[in-house]
């Protein structure tokens, strides 16, 4: 399976991708799809003679996330800043995670993403990359 960011299928000209919306595939309706030559030029893979099909997301490709993570240490135990957010225990050197995903190349936004505070080991098990 061809594997994209987000950037990079976004990336693809409008006329190149869409929604699959036909009620013949009930199953495919909402799955992202594109013209295969886009897609493969788009994850900066070699494409093939034409004809260019069209291809599928979770079929033939899949949009995988890019994120990027901050952790740093805040100093300070739980009696000020409270109990671990994964694992509701005391810390003694509470920790701070914030995630950010990217929306377009190097462009990065912290919608729909956690920021949470507790213990550094608790915390590196969020991560999903
Ligand atoms: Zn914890």
């Amino acid at each position: 399976m061809i594997r994209l960011t987000r950037p990079q299928y976004n990336s693809i000209p409008a006329d190149y991708r869409s929604v699959w919306t036909n009620e013949a595939h009930p199953e495919l309706i909402g799955k992202r799809t594109a013209m295969e030559n886009s897609v493969l030029d788009a994850a900066g893979l070699p494409t093939r003679p034409a004809p260019s099909g069209l291809i599928l997301e979770g079929i033939h490709f899949e949009i995988i996330e890019n994120y990027k993570y901050r952790l740093t240490s805040r100093g300070q135990s739980s009696d000020r800043l409270g109990l671990c957010e994964v694992c509701f225990k005391h810390v003694a050197d509470v920790h701070y995670l914030v995630e950010s995903r990217e929306y377009k190349p190097g462009r990065f936004t912290r919608h729909k993403c956690i920021d949470v505070f507790g213990h550094k080991e608790c915390l590196e098990k969020q991560r999903k990359n």
